[in-house]
């Protein structure tokens, strides 16, 4: 009979590493699928210790901490340093923007976030009608000017302020890709360990980018989209560095978890875990559609611009080539005639889903002016975002055939 007892043998692909995410089989708990703990609180031993290191489930859980374990994994995998630099660490929230909220509060007050002017409309959002009130001030920026980010960062700094530069690439809904390698090396050239460099790098998932070796010092996830990737849990997730920046910020993250309580049930942690074991392959599918609507869309007469990273005609196409295994699921495309007739197209979806967010299995389409605060629209008028599934790419193309002949 074979012995068990051999040494782990250790893996650092990371397609295998999802494809067994969370799973931890032994003698006492042999399944094969993750389990799902719904405990709130813990045995205490005898002499008043946890053996189990868990005590009450605001402060860790068996499920999540299974899930952050698995996450902040995943951000340094298969890079030749990842056994020689410290291992990141990862805290799980109820949803992107709870995360989001913990890294601000994490590092406040006095705090300055220099922001993408494109930024993902809901960040700006908490930052006015809740951060400002914590002591955190920001101020937009385009993150593909290096003297504009430069002067950002000094301004901040010559005021005397605890300095974040946050980014976000792919950038929603416009993709802009910013360069988060030489971003970072700015950042730090300037300010040194007084700028954090963010990523919400929601829209490339760590098969796709992985920000701490790009430099970064803090990635955060909308699990709700790739990771969780079937359009039915919301979670977030922030994974910090093992460097002293990332560590400090890591501790502060997670006390914010704990005192805050913004965590995901274990249930949620159960989903997400389960959606990160087929990660590669959905995104893989959905990066291949991505490039073959992209494709279509620009030749496209009632088409006026596709912004996806992938096409040699995307401003940033060569930095995403640098900083991209592939170039995302996600693309936007403008149509001639505005606001109205790009409603038009949209109502005409048949397949392709017309609804908010993004990363699950199907296609999505979305206005996104007309979901942007009146006050701060970033989109054009004329623009549709989609979200590529995981459909065949040539049924995706003949709805958007007859959406766009129909108007
Ligand atoms: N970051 C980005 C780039 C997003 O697109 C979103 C949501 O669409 C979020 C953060 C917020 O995530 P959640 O909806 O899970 O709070």
């Amino acid at each position: 009979m074979l012995s068990r007892t051999f040494a782990r043998r250790a893996v650092s692909h990371i397609e295998t590493l999802l494809a067994h995410a969370g799973v931890k089989p032994t003698s006492h708990s042999p399944g094969l699928s993750p389990t799902i703990d719904p405990s709130t609180t813990f045995l205490r031993e005898a002499d008043g210790s946890y053996a189990s290191g868990h005590i009450y489930s605001r402060i860790s859980n068996p499920s999540r901490s299974t899930l952050e374990e698995a996450i902040a994994s995943l951000e340094v995998a298969g890079s030749s340093s990842s056994s020689t630099i410290p291992p990141p660490t990862a805290s799980a929230f109820s949803s992107g923007l709870a995360a989001a909220s913990a890294i601000m509060m994490a590092h406040s007050p006095n705090c300055h976030v220099v922001l993408p002017d494109d930024c993902y409309h809901g960040v700006p959002a908490q930052l006015i009608d809740v951060m400002e009130n914590l002591g955190v001030s920001w101020t937009p920026c385009d993150m593909t000017n290096i003297s504009e980010v430069t002067d950002c960062i000094e301004t901040s700094l010559a005021r005397g302020e605890k300095t974040m530069l946050w980014l976000e690439s792919p950038s929603n809904p416009l993709c802009k890709v910013s360069d988060i390698r030489e971003l970072s090396k700015l950042a730090k050239g300037i300010g040194g360990d007084s700028v954090v460099v963010v990523v919400d790098s929601t829209w490339a998932p760590p098969t796709i980018t992985q920000p701490l070796l790009l430099g970064a010092d803090c990635v955060l996830h909308s699990a709700t989209k790739y990771m969780g990737g079937h359009s039915d849990v919301l979670c977030g997730v922030v994974i910090t560095g093992g460097g002293e920046v990332g560590t400090k910020l890591g501790e502060s993250v997670r006390s914010v978890q704990t005192l805050i309580g913004a965590v995901p049930s274990p249930f949620d942690c159960f989903l997400v875990l389960r959606g990160l074991r087929s990660m590669h392959v959905r995104v893989e599918r959905s990066c291949d559609n991505a490039m073959e609507l992209a494709r279509y869309l620009v030749s496209h007469p009632k088409v006026s611009a596709v912004h996806y990273p992938g096409l040699p005609t995307h401003p940033q196409h060569e930095i995403a080539g640098r900083q991209m295994v592939r170039y995302g699921g996600m693309l936007s495309f403008e149509v001639e005639g505005g606001r109205e007739r790009a409603m038009d197209v949209a109502a005409g979806a048949d397949l392709v889903k017309r609804a908010t967010s993004l990363g699950g299995t199907e296609t999505l389409i979305e206005h996104r002016a007309s979901v942007e605060p009146e006050d701060r629209i970033i989109s054009p008028e004329g623009l549709l975002r989609v979200s590529v599934g995981i459909e065949r790419a040539e049924d995706i193309i003949r709805d958007f055939e007859v959406m766009l002949d129909r108007v």
